[in-house]
């Protein structure tokens, strides 16, 4: 059966957006992005960050720096609300690379399943985009789009509706709570 988690996309969603940051001293998170982190830790489910850094493919910037970046990543969000994600991946490839990994494919899920034991179908997803979407519905979960980042604009590019549209990862997050309650009393 294995376990209920949340995936959960990078830019624009748990760090503003800024078109490849490629530099860690440019990582910024939203207000409360920490917060709710630590809500899902509170609540015992896996945290599960799955992103598309196709800016390697292109040059743009090395994997040292991604590392970097992850490093801060995961320090603002102990210093902010002592939160922590429990497992992060990436893509590194070009969208011309056809990879297995780069989202809506699944690749990145099927590690965070042989590494963590979470079931995707009892899972979450929230991203800002399209992709983010097609992901969780790809692997069967319940989907979040949040409107921050690109989430207005993707917002009418969707072809399927997410479960929920939330205002940002703090609102999906309370979201979800309210779900797992509401699944309990079924
Ligand atoms: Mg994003
Ligand atoms: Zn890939």
């Amino acid at each position: 059966m294995g376990k209920t988690g949340v995936f959960l996309d990078r830019d624009g969603t748990l760090n503003i957006e800024k078109e490849y940051l490629s530099d860690p001293s440019g990582l910024e998170l939203y207000p409360d992005a920490a917060k709710a982190v630590k809500e899902l830790n509170s609540m015992k489910l896996p945290v599960l960050v799955l992103t598309n850094q196709s800016g390697i493919g292109r040059g743009m910037f090395t994997l040292k720096v991604l590392t970097a970046i992850h490093d801060k990543l995961k320090k603002i969000l102990k210093i902010e609300a002592g939160a922590v994600i429990d497992a992060l991946y990436y893509c590194p490839h070009l969208p011309s690379d056809n990879c297995n990994c780069r989202k809506p494919k699944l690749g990145m899920i099927e590690k965070a399943v042989a590494d963590t034991g979470v079931n995707p179908k009892i899972s979450y997803f929230i991203g800002d985009k399209a992709a983010d979407i097609m992901l969780g519905k790809n692997a069967g979960g319940k989907t979040i789009l949040v409107l921050t980042g690109y989430g207005r604009t993707e917002k009418d590019k969707l072809e399927k509706k997410p479960d929920f549209i939330a205002d940002n990862l703090f609102a999906a997050v309370t979201w979800i709570k309210k779900d797992l309650n509401s699944n309990d009393k079924s």
